[in-house]
């Protein structure tokens, strides 16, 4: 059986309704719905599982459990996001720096195999390039990335649009969420550098039917997406195989066939061994075992 790496998902959410899913775990993460979603993940063929994080110790609690499946699990346990700013869906909101150093020791306390960090907002799709709030600023996300490092954690940055995307890569974030609106002259800096690019296509591609969503507006972005991704390859850039599952229309396991199928397509006959590249990378920059 061909065996997948799920470099981005969300355990504790149900690809079909994300209220629904943290409703689950309100009173504690549910064993058996966890179970559930490792089950499908290990008949995708999934061995490896690094998730995006969730307030709930949902991903905690998975990681627990993901040897019984076959799966080696990694988590950050939450996301950290500015307040006021994207994130609270996934995790703790900090205001100061010393805010901030004070959720990196609750991470390690808890057990995180690295930090995941909001560095932008999420897409809109009724125009091009509309971002559901403005980014960090440039110098905010290099002392995020510091600190972190500082502590010796890895990091996971959602981020979006070309200054947080240049700031990330600058910064040296270890691989970059979605990466949605990257200048195109900034790809020698991601192909130079050492971070993976998880492009998560498969989470954008179920908002085409959607209300307020512009099926356009929607296959422009992944076109362009493809595109970008096609010249990052060609100088060497790593990408890596990531769906974002548990995502409304993404589904665990299924989600990174789709993935996968996405990430073919826009890189053509050298996909394989791009995404093998790059998921070894992510891998060995990720590994869990803590
Ligand atoms: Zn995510």
């Amino acid at each position: 059986m061909k065996t997948y790496c799920e470099c981005h998902g969300h355990i504790f959410m149900n690809g079909a309704d994300y209220r629904e899913g943290m409703a689950a775990h309100k009173n504690g993460p549910d064993l058996s719905l966890i179970r559930a979603h490792l089950a499908a993940c290990r008949d995708s063929g999934i061995t490896y599982f690094r998730d995006g994080g969730d307030a709930l110790g949902v991903s905690l609690a998975a990681r627990e459990l993901a040897a019984e499946y076959g799966i080696r699990y990694v988590t950050p346990a939450f996301a950290i996001h500015r307040k006021g700013r994207y994130g609270g869906i996934v995790g703790y909101e900090y205001e100061t720096l010393s805010e901030y150093r004070q959720l990196l020791a609750r991470a390690r306390r808890e057990g995180a195999d690295f930090i995941k960090l909001m560095f932008s907002g999420i897409l809109y799709f009724d125009t091009y390039s509309h971002l559901s709030c403005p980014p960090l600023p440039g110098e905010e996300i290099h002392a995020l990335v510091d600190i972190a490092h500082g502590e010796g954690f890895a990091v996971m940055a959602h981020v979006n649009g070309p200054e947080a995307l240049r700031a990330a890569l600058e910064a040296g974030t270890d691989s970059i969420e979605h990466g949605y609106f990257m200048d195109e002259e900034d790809l020698p800096l991601l192909s130079e550098g050492r971070t993976v690019w998880v492009p998560t296509m498969a989470a954008i591609a179920p908002f085409a039917g959607r209300p307020g969503c512009s099926a356009e507006v929607v296959a422009e972005t992944l076109r362009r997406q493809g595109e970008l991704l096609r010249r990052a390859a060609a100088l060497g850039a790593l990408i890596a195989t990531g769906s974002d599952s548990g995502a409304v229309g993404v589904p665990h396991g299924a989600g990174i066939h789709t993935e996968e199928a996405l990430l073919t397509n826009a890189l053509g006959e050298d996909a394989p061994a791009v995404l093998a590249r790059g998921n070894r990378a992510l891998l060995a920059r990720f590994p869990g075992g803590k």
